[in-house]
C-alpha cells in the first residue's frame, strides 16, 4: 500500500506558513523505523503570529464573524468540516495508522468518530442559541437576573498521540462550537492527521484565525503556548507530569486550565460472570490500541475462585482473529498491514510499540514508549512477580517497535507495576475473596480515570459503580466511549470534563445580568428633604 505523507507547514490565519526558524521534526513509521517525511517544528517566534491571529480572529467586526455569530452559523463550518473528514476518512485513517502505529482498522474507526464529534457539537451549537438569557429566578422581585454564555476567548489546545485526531477534535468541535479562537498544537510524535485538519478548514473557508494548528516539540512550541499572557484558557490532555507542569505556568496568570491525564484503572471481575465474556472484556479492555490508552482497564482483580478459568478464556480468546474485534467485528489488518508496509516503496516507519498475544500482533508508537513498555515488565519480573504471557518482542518481527501482549501475575500493591502506568499492552493481575476487598484494591491508586466492573448481579454493580473513585465506569464492558457522556477523571487523572454537554461549557465563561426593575428608589440614602 503506497501511501503519500503531505508536505505541511504551519497553518496560521487560514494559510500556510513555513516555521520562522525553518525547523521540521522526522516523522517515523513505527512498524519498519524509517524516516516517511517530516512536519514543522514551531517554536515560540510562531507561537506570537499564531496567538495573535486568534485573538483577531476572536474580535474581527465586533465578533460578528464568529465569536458573537450565532451558533447556527458556526455548526455550518462544523458540519463542513465533519463532511470532508467522512469524504477523506480512507486516506486519513491510512495516515493516522502509519503515523501513530494504530491497527489500519482502529484507525478507520477512530475517523468515524472524528466526524460524528463535529456533528454533535453542531448540533449543541445550533441549540445555543435559544438558551441565551436563561432567567435566573432571585429572591426579591424588584430584580431581574439572566445568564450570558460567552466564549472565553483563545484557547491553547494541546494534545497527545494516542488518538491524534480524535482527541484534538474532542477540543476543536465544543471550543470552535462555543466561539472561542483556538490553537491547536497536537504531539510531535503523530500530528500528521491534524496538519490535514488544517487543509479540511481552509476547504471549507473556515475564518481566517478562527482555527491555527502549530505542529512541534512541547518544551519549544507547547511551553510558550501554554504560557502566553494573550491565551485565555489551556486545555490539555497527556501524561500527569506535563500536566502538572502547565498548571504551574498557568498559575502565574489565574489561567483557567483543564486536565484530562493518565490512568492506572481497574477491571473487577465477580464470580458469578460468563468466562468468556469477562474474556473478551478484559483483554479488549487492556489491549485495545495496543494498550495505549489512558483509561486501559490494566489492572484485573479476579474473585479468587474463578481466577484460574478466567486467565485461561483470556488465552482462549486471544487466539489469532480475535481479541479487539469482537466489539465492531471488522477484518483484522494489523499483520498485513504492517507487513505491506515494510515491503512497499520503502518509505514509512516513526515509533511503534508492536505486541502480539498468543498469535494476535498489535502494534503503537513511539521508541521511548517501546523502551519503557520494556523496563516496566523487566522491574515487574525482577520484583518477584510472574510473566503469564508475552513479555518481549514477538520473535519474528526484527524491525519495528512491537511488544508482546503481557499478563503478568503475582504482583503485589507496591510493585511499580501495579501503581504506575505503563501505557503499553501490559495487564497485571491480583485476586480478592470479598467485595469489599475488591473495591479496597480497586482504589488503590493516586489515578482515578476509568474503572470496569463485570458480574450478573445487577445490584452488585450499582454499589460497586458508586464505590470506584474514578470519572468514569464501565459495567459488564471496559472501555466504549460516546461522545455524548461526560470524559475525564478525579485525583491525579485531572479534572474538567470533555464531551457532551459538559465538554461544551469547557470554553464558556458565564456572564449574570442583573437588573433593577423598581420605580421606588433603592433608599440606602435617606432623601435630603426627609432630615
Ligand atoms: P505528554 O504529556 O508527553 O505530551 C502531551 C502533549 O503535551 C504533547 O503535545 C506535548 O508536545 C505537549 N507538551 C510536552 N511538554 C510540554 C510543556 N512543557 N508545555 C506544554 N506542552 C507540553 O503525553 P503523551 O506521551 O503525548 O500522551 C500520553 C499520556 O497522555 C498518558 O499519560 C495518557 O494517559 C494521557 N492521556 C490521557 C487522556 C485522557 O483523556 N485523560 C487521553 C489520552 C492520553
Amino acid at each position: 500500500m503506497a501511501i503519500h505523507l503531505p508536505n505541511r507547514h504551519l497553518f496560521i490565519d487560514g494559510e500556510w506558513r513555513e516555521t520562522v526558524l525553518k525547523k521540521r521534526i522526522p516523522v517515523i513509521n513505527p512498524a519498519t523505523e524509517q524516516i516517511i517525511g517530516d512536519i514543522p517544528a514551531a517554536t515560540a517566534e510562531d507561537v506570537e503570529i499564531a496567538v495573535e491571529a486568534a485573538k483577531k480572529a476572536f474580535s474581527r467586526n465586533k465578533g460578528k464573524d464568529w465569536s458573537s455569530a450565532s451558533g447556527a452559523y458556526r455548526a455550518k463550518y462544523l458540519r463542513a468540516i465533519a463532511a470532508k473528514i467522512t469524504e477523506r476518512k480512507s486516506e486519513l485513517g491510512k495516515l493516522e495508522a502509519i503515523d501513530s502505529g494504530k491497527p489500519l482498522d482502529e484507525a478507520l474507526w477512530d475517523m468515524d468518530d472524528v466526524a460524528g464529534c463535529f456533528e454533535y457539537y453542531a448540533d449543541l451549537a445550533e441549540g445555543l442559541d435559544a438558551k441565551q438569557k436563561a432567567p435566573v429566578s432571585l429572591p426579591m422581585e424588584t430584580f431581574k437576573s439572566y445568564v450570558l454564555k460567552e466564549p472565553l476567548g483563545v484557547v491553547a489546545l494541546i494534545t497527545p498521540w494516542n488518538y491524534p485526531l480524535l482527541l484534538a477534535t474532542w477540543k476543536v468541535a465544543p471550543a470552535l462550537a462555543a466561539g472561542c479562537t483556538a490553537i491547536l498544537k497536537p504531539s510531535e510524535l503523530a500530528s500528521v492527521t491534524c496538519l490535514e485538519l488544517a487543509e479540511v478548514c481552509r476547504e471549507v473557508g473556515l475564518p481566517p484565525g478562527v482555527l491555527n494548528i502549530l505542529t512541534g516539540l512541547g518544551t519549544e512550541a507547547g511551553a510558550p503556548l501554554a504560557s502566553h499572557p494573550h491565551v485565555d484558557k489551556v486545555a490539555f490532555t497527556g501524561s500527569t507530569a506535563t500536566g502538572s507542569r502547565i498548571m504551574a505556568s498557568a498559575a502565574q496568570m489565574i489561567k483557567p486550565v483543564s486536565m484530562e491525564l493518565g490512568g492506572k484503572s481497574p477491571i473487577i471481575v465477580f464470580e458469578d460472570v460468563d468466562l468468556d465474556k469477562a474474556a473478551e472484556w478484559t483483554l479488549f479492555g487492556c489491549f485495545w490500541t495496543n494498550g495505549q490508552i489512558c483509561s486501559a482497564t490494566s489492572r484485573l482483580l479476579v474473585h479468587v475462585s474463578v481466577m484460574p478459568s478466567v486467565l485461561n478464556a483470556c488465552q482462549k480468546t486471544s487466539q489469532p482473529k480475535a481479541l479487539c474485534y469482537s466489539v465492531r467485528p471488522k477484518k483484522a489488518l494489523h499483520q498485513n498491514f504492517w507487513t505491506d508496509l515494510s515491503n512497499g516503496p520503502k518509505k514509512l516507519k516513526s515509533l511503534i510499540l508492536l505486541k502480539k498475544v498468543a498469535g494476535l500482533v498489535q502494534l503503537s508508537v513511539e521508541d521511548r514508549q517501546y523502551d519503557k513498555t520494556l523496563k516496566f515488565i523487566a522491574t515487574a519480573k525482577s520484583e518477584g512477580a510472574t510473566i503469564l504471557s508475552g513479555g518481549g518482542r514477538p520473535k519474528h518481527l526484527n524491525k519495528g517497535f512491537f511488544v508482546e501482549p503481557t499478563i503478568i501475575t503475582d504482583v503485589t500493591t507496591s510493585m511499580q507495576i501495579w501503581r504506575e502506568e505503563v501505557f503499553g499492552p501490559v495487564l497485571c493481575v491480583k485476586t480478592f475473596s470479598t467485595e469489599d476487598e475488591a473495591i479496597e484494591l480497586a482504589n488503590d491508586t493516586q489515578y482515578g480515570l476509568g474503572a470496569a466492573v463485570i458480574s450478573n448481579d445487577p445490584e452488585r454493580c450499582d454499589r460497586v459503580a458508586k464505590d470506584f473513585r474514578s470519572g468514569i465506569v464501565w459495567v459488564n464492558c471496559s472501555q466504549p466511549c460516546f461522545c455524548q457522556a461526560p470524559w475525564g477523571g478525579v485525583k491525579r487523572s485531572g479534572f474538567g470534563r470533555e464531551l457532551g454537554e459538559w465538554g461544551l461549557e469547557n470554553y464558556f465563561s458565564v456572564k449574570q445580568v442583573t437588573q433593577y426593575i423598581s420605580d421606588e428608589p433603592w433608599g440606602w440614602y435617606q432623601s435630603p428633604s426627609k432630615l
